[in-house]
């Protein structure tokens, strides 16, 4: 009997010693946990250099576009905005409240600083949820028809929202006239998330927010493949991103918690304007600065919280002469037949950089023709020059009016953190035509 009691004894221990060595390595591994979370940082290290003397001389804005206030859903003020922008030295920014555009009429649009902040409108249709920016007077919600016809009487540039969002999605991808298409859209990036994801975010969101945020640094896939297949000739879809910032979470019926924040929502992407001319500081001057180079797709986008691009430029040289993102080029048949690398200007050829230190991240450009990617290069700076094959393909009828011999292009730029890559950067299309 001494014995079973002996042999009873021992066992618990054991099992004691088991249950105490499992619930050490919990810790352990709580605590490795914890600890990666909290000090995960990615940041892309940039050169000052400037490594492109052919480069047009363009004047950049960092802007924070779509965000609503108390004036829709939204759970700060215009004022308090504005102040966290400032903050975060963005150049301007543009509130989109849904269905009215009270912040104008309110007389708040002006320069903060060195913010310039301007009012759009989130307008519902049938088909979703379409973006006005740089109108004057307020549209009602209505057909997709009539609220477009609204926007574009009055100069504005009409951008389909978040067209992949599962909770509010865009339901006509046959529309036409409408001049661009939120490719980010951050409420679309974390509703398009695994269950994990999301439930790994709402866990790590204390710790770091920052962690948490990177989750929603995801290729839109399904978005861009619509981007590319919109393009038009001589009508350019431009391509943005996106906050959609409520921080407005429902709870309960009478609950909501502020999460998550707008400082945080506004540092994860920016769109960048390309504009001609220095801004002047008059704040009407420059608002319509930047409507003209977002509707004509004088911009480009990126994942600003892994760093401020620096040194991004993306062109097209033809016939002695320098295009952007959102120009069409015409190109001229018998240079096609005559292509020869002796006679430069009749080449088609493609430049793209960013001053990203190739010593710290490895970075690929990759340029996209007709939603195709054709060419990458790797550290360096991209220059593809457009074959004769290439041309041939666009321009299959031969026919100089036919549409079908137009050709997009653009480019997109992939950053390595170690073995993680996120697509960091998407340029806007330049349009080669003949
Ligand atoms: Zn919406
Ligand atoms: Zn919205």
């Amino acid at each position: 009997m001494q014995n079973i009691g002996y042999i009873n004894f021992l066992l618990k221990l054991i099992a004691f010693h088991r249950f105490l060595l499992i619930l050490a390595a919990l810790i352990i591994f709580v605590l490795l946990f914890y600890i990666r979370i909290k000090f995960f940082k990615l940041k892309i290290d940039f050169l000052n250099t400037e490594t492109f003397d052919l480069r047009n001389k363009l004047f950049e804005l960092n802007g924070i576009i779509h965000f609503h206030s108390t004036y829709s859903d939204g759970s700060g003020s215009i004022e308090s905005l504005i102040d966290i922008a400032k903050e975060l030295k963005a150049d301007f920014l543009i509130s989109s409240d849904h269905n009215t555009l009270k912040p104008k009429l309110d007389g708040l649009e002006g320069y903060y600083g060195n913010v310039l902040y301007f009012a759009g409108e989130e307008i519902n249709t049938e088909f979703g949820h379409f973006l006005a920016v740089g109108i004057e007077k307020e549209i009602k919600r209505g057909s997709y028809e009539k609220v477009l016809s609204d926007i574009k009487k009055q100069g504005g540039v009409a951008v389909i929202c978040h067209p992949h969002n599962w909770w509010t999605p865009w339901k006509n991808f046959n529309v036409e006239g409408y001049n661009g298409i939120e490719i980010i859209n951050l409420d679309s990036q974390w509703r398009g998330m695994s269950p994990v994801y999301i439930l790994l975010v709402i866990l790590t969101y204390k710790i770091n927010p920052f962690y948490a945020m990177h989750f929603l640094s995801h290729k839109p896939k399904k978005t861009i493949i619509f981007w590319d297949k919109a393009q038009k000739h001589k009508d350019l879809k431009v391509g943005i991103a996106s906050i959609d910032a409520h921080s407005n979470v429902k709870i309960t019926k009478k609950n909501r918690i502020k999460f998550p924040k707008y400082a945080e929502l506004f540092s994860v992407a920016r769109t960048h304007a390309l504009l001609t001319a220095k801004p002047s500081g008059n704040y009407i001057e420059d608002k319509k600065a930047i409507i003209k180079a977002l509707k004509n797709g004088k911009c480009y986008f990126s994942y600003d919280m892994f760093g401020i691009p620096k040194g991004f430029y993306y062109e097209i040289s033809y016939g002695n002469k320098l295009y952007t993102s959102g120009d069409s080029v015409r190109f001229s048949v018998s240079d096609l037949h005559e292509m020869d690398i002796n006679k430069m200007d009749r080449n088609v050829i493609i430049y793209a950089g960013v001053n990203i230190n190739p010593k710290k991240n490895v970075f690929v450009i990759n340029l996209f023709h007709n939603g195709k990617m054709i060419f990458s290069s790797k550290n360096n700076n991209l220059v593809y020059k457009v074959k004769h094959s290439d041309l041939k393909s666009i321009c299959k009828s031969g026919s100089v009016a036919d549409v079908s011999c137009s050709s997009f292009y653009r480019v997109e730029i992939d950053v390595y953190f170690g073995r993680k890559s996120i697509t960091y950067l998407y340029s806007n299309n330049i349009e080669i035509y003949s």
